[in-house]
């Protein structure tokens, strides 16, 4: 058995604890909402009363927080002075790449593993076990960093060293932002010309067109039934997270001298919808400015 320290029980953290306490380990939990605690203790974790508290006896630390403000400011107010040298430290949030190699150099510094370990797959992924993990750490920690993550995923692959698994989060996500505006353009084209949706799926799915975005996030309703376009885009991958992490790819794009014209396209639409009052739906409701509409109130 291992003593997990867990740190942010929001939407994803949560499900994430408590496959930690389901595969057996002690998880000492801590979360500033009293809620988002409690609801971690009937999960099977051990509500600490401050990240201080959670970490004294860790055998590994994670944390999954919803910023580099955040992260920066646990690791080095909470967990730095308070955690035993000898824990593993992971960092699940989506961050910026230079807040998670300025994180590590701390950890490094002081004498402890540092992984940056953020993860691609929503609420129901991190309820079921089932992320996929991409992870920055030393060559020589990463065995350890996926026996410490193997309960809350379906796959684990090291992207390189610190930093790298915050560079390929931001990478996809910005594959997945780009591809989702391209099938929602193509289905209000389609609309306009008279062809109907359900048919351009057929076609598309099985020619060029085919892609994660139209196959099995389908925004127009009905193709696909699990896709959050059949529930009034409720739930899923909300828009304000998309925008984010769009956002986090513009800067490292800036700060790398990178070209993204098309990344730097899709922040400004996400952007759009959501001063528009999307930013709860899901990031496929993009389809709704693409079809001159205004986002529906939920
Ligand atoms: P969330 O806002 O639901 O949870 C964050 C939690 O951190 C909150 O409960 C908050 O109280 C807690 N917190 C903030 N500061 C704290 C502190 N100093 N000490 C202790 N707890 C603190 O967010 P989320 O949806 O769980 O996302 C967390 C991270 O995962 C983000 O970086 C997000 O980008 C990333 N992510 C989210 C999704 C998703 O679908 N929601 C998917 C992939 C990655």
């Amino acid at each position: 058995m291992t003593r997990i320290a867990f740190i942010g029980l929001g939407n994803m953290g949560g499900g994430m604890a408590a496959n930690q306490a389901k595969a057996g380990h002690e998880v000492a939990a801590f979360d500033l909402s009293a809620q988002a605690l409690e609801k971690a203790a009937g999960a099977g974790c051990k509500p600490a009363a401050s990240v201080a508290e959670a970490v004294k006896d860790a055998d590994a630390v994670i944390t999954m927080l919803p910023a580099g403000p955040h992260v920066r400011q646990v690791y080095a107010e909470q967990v730095f002075p308070n955690a035993p040298k000898s824990a593993l430290l992971i960092d699940c949030s989506t961050i910026d790449v230079e807040s998670a190699c300025a994180v590590a150099a701390q950890a490094k510094a002081q004498g402890f593993r540092f992984a940056d370990a953020p993860v691609s797959g929503g609420t129901a992924a991190a309820e079921a076990g089932t992320l996929a993990f991409m992870v920055g750490c030393d060559e020589a920690d990463f065995p350890a960093v996926e026996s410490a993550i193997a309960p809350m995923s379906r796959i684990t692959i090291r992207a390189g060293d610190h930093g790298a698994g915050q560079a390929a989060k931001i990478c996809n996500n910005m594959v997945l932002g780009i591809s989702m505006i391209g099938v929602c353009e193509a289905f209000a084209l389609a609309e306009k010309l008279g062809l109907e949706g359900e048919r351009f799926f057929e076609i598309a799915s099985k020619s060029s067109g085919q892609c994660w975005s139209l196959t099995s996030y389908c925004p127009w309703p009905g193709p696909v039934p699990t896709a959050p376009s059949n529930r009034g885009y409720e739930g899923g991958f909300a828009t304000a997270m998309m925008l984010k992490d769009l956002k986090l790819a513009q800067d490292a794009a800036a700060k790398a001298g990178a070209s993204t014209p098309l990344g730097a396209a899709a922040e400004g639409l996400y952007a759009l919808f959501d001063r528009l009052g999307g930013g709860g739906k899901d990031f496929s409701a993009i389809l709704e400015l693409l079809r001159g509409k205004a986002p529906q109130a939920s």
